[in-house]
This record gives C-alpha cells, sequence and structure tokens, in this order.
C-alpha cells in the first residue's frame, strides 16, 4: 500500500496485518506516518496505491480485471460503520449535549431506535464515570472528560475495530491516568481489535499485543511490546525509545 500527499511519498511499500481481536500500537517518531495510517483506516483518507481490506472486504479500492476501482459511497458507509475512532482533539460536536453526541451516530447510521440508543448511552457513561453529565454541553467539561465522552460515543456503534489516535495527547498530565484507565478496561473486557498511536509507552506495554516502530513511513521494528520496550534489535528503535521513555 502507498500513500502520496502531493510528491510526499508519506507510506510506501506498507504491508502489515492485524488479526481479529488483536491490540496493536504503532510507535516512532512525529510524521512518520502513524496517524496517516489510521486515517486510512477511517477512510477520511484513500490510499493512492494498494488495498486496504477489513474481515476480507476491500475498504475503498479493489482490483478488478487487473484495473484498480473506488468502490462505491455505499460500500465504504457500510464498512465504515464498523470502526471507531478517537482523535488527539475530542472532536465532539459541540451544539450538541453529550447525550446528543453519543446517540447522533447510532440513531442515524445504524437506524437504533432512540430510547435504546439512549439506554445504552447511559451505560457508556456510567462505564466512562460521566452518568450526571448527559445532559452537559462539552464546553462545560474538562479536557478529560470530553475525551471520556468521545470514547463512549466511539463505543455506542459497537465497533468492531477501534483506533485511538494519541487520545491523551491533548490532555493536561494529570488527567491522561483516568482516560488510559478507561482504555485498559476497554481492552481488558472486550474483544475489539483496537490500533493504537500513543505516546504513553507504559499504556502500550499494557495494553497491546504488539507493537510497530514506524520511521520514514516503513516499519523498522515488529515485536511482542515485552520486546519492543525491553530489548529492541534495530538501532533506530533503540535510540527513539531511550529519547521518549
Ligand atoms: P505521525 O502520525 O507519525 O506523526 P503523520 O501520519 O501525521 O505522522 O504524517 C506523516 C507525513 O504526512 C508528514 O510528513 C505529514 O506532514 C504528512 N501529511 C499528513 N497529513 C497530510 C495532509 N493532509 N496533507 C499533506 N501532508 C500530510
Amino acid at each position: 500500500m502507498q500513500k502520496r500527499f502531493g510528491d510526499n511519498i508519506v507510506l510506501n511499500d506498507l504491508n502489515f496485518e492485524v488479526a481479529k481481536g488483536e491490540r496493536v500500537t504503532l510507535i516512532g517518531p512525529s510524521g512518520s506516518g502513524k496517524t496517516t495510517i489510521l486515517r486510512l483506516v477511517m477512510t477520511l483518507e484513500e490510499a493512492t496505491d494498494g488495498y486496504i481490506y477489513i474481515d476480507g472486504e476491500p475498504l475503498t479500492h479493489e482490483l478488478r480485471g487487473g484495473k484498480r476501482v473506488e468502490l462505491k459511497e455505499k460500500h465504504k458507509n457500510d464498512v465504515r460503520k464498523r470502526i471507531g475512532m478517537v482523535f488527539q482533539q475530542f472532536n465532539l460536536f459541540p451544539n450538541m449535549t453529550v447525550m446528543e453526541n453519543i446517540i447522533e451516530a447510532p440513531v442515524h447510521v445504524l437506524k437504533t431506535p432512540k430510547d435504546a440508543a439512549k439506554r445504552r448511552a447511559l451505560e457508556l457513561l456510567d462505564q466512562v464515570g460521566l452518568a450526571d453529565k448527559a445532559d452537559a454541553h462539552p464546553m462545560q467539561l474538562s479536557g478529560g472528560q470530553q475525551q471520556r465522552v468521545a470514547i463512549a460515543r466511539a463505543l455506542a456503534m459497537d465497533p468492531e475495530i477501534l483506533l485511538l489516535d494519541e487520545v491523551t495527547s491533548a490532555l493536561d498530565p494529570e488527567i491522561v491516568g483516568e482516560v488510559l484507565s478507561i482504555l485498559r478496561d476497554v481492552a481488558k473486557t472486550t474483544d475489539i481489535t483496537m490500533l493504537i498511536v500513543t505516546h504513553e509507552m507504559q499504556f502500550a506495554r499494557d495494553v497491546s499485543n504488539r507493537v510497530l516502530m514506524f520511521d520514514g513511513g516503513k516499519i523498522v521494528e515488529e515485536a511482542s511490546p515485552e520486546v519492543m520496550f525491553t530489548q529492541p534489535k534495530q538501532q533506530r528503535t533503540q535510540e527513539f525509545l531511550s529519547a521518549v521513555l
């Protein structure tokens, strides 16, 4: 798979698989292409060459009669429903309440009846410790609370795949822990496949089954968290980890 922005080849010859239920963390220096990978899976970007498959289903393009063919919007939307994403900047709808934020996609995309969507939203709010904030607007919440709502909103779609893009990078250090502990719980209690970009190496170590080290749009090393964080083989990984750990 290749991704180019203009002349800038951001991901080149990239080829990796993630098994169902696996939790894979992408690490590496800024600009190495980690966020672009999550955005490609979320279909917020499209590969300029090659293919991405979700459970055997092509995501945006497929090879048909020797040609690379773009798939219909309806197909892309159907695949997109199976994927949830939490962003660094929360991205809640500012003009909606917490409850409205959470039920928006289940009601409008999945066509879940509003009552059922609300019941599920309350369960999720309870799970993220915000049961009393259903009627609040995002502006009235702290960054950590907003991020917990964003996690509840992503889970409300019952995603098969959850993409986490530096979800604690915009938070004050003292509230990073509350968000990570919710995600540790999600990792422990569900079989959602997770692709994680994070600078929180202890978190990566706790939740991932596998860690991929990126540099310059390529995987330079791939290992279990135990091996990656204690005895990385590549010099590039050793340099990167000694700078961030
Ligand atoms: P990382 O997440 O590892 O920091 P990114 O995936 O954000 O890296 O970025 C990889 C490269 O792609 C960078 O050089 C960045 O400038 C470039 N890039 C990312 N998004 C865009 C875009 N929308 N337009 C142009 N260049 C982009």
